[in-house]
């Protein structure tokens, strides 16, 4: 099986798969953003929801505030992350409505 390199500095899955939507043995590209967040919901199949919490600069009290936000992933099966594994996800072209991210690292449950 041929694995694409996708550009970014990450390590491809030992498995492969048949999804064309894998950034890795598929046809899907990898541009824009990348986060890195944790697997909230994994229930339905092939995508996922990850959480990333970040700082927000509040001025007028000049700290930061706490802030979290859920982004929904495309979970190829040769990565098939589950609930609580800190993954890291890229921007792609829309994949679905909602779904225009790819999870594209899993380093198992987050510390
Ligand atoms: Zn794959």
């Amino acid at each position: 099986m041929v694995v694409r390199n996708i550009g970014l500095d990450v390590k491809p899955p030992k498995s492969g798969c048949n999804d064309p939507a894998c950034p890795y043995h598929g046809n899907v590209s990898v541009r824009g953003r990348v986060f890195e967040g944790t697997v909230s919901t994994s229930k339905s199949p092939r995508t996922v929801s990850v959480e990333r919490a970040y700082l927000h600069y509040y001025p007028k009290y000049n700290r930061y505030e706490r802030r979290r936000s859920k982004t929904l992933a495309h979970n190829p099966p040769c990565i098939s992350a589950t609930t609580g594994d800190h993954v890291t996800i890229a921007e792609c072209r829309p994949l679905s409505k909602e779904v225009s991210f790819v999870v594209i690292d899993r380093k198992g449950v987050a510390e």
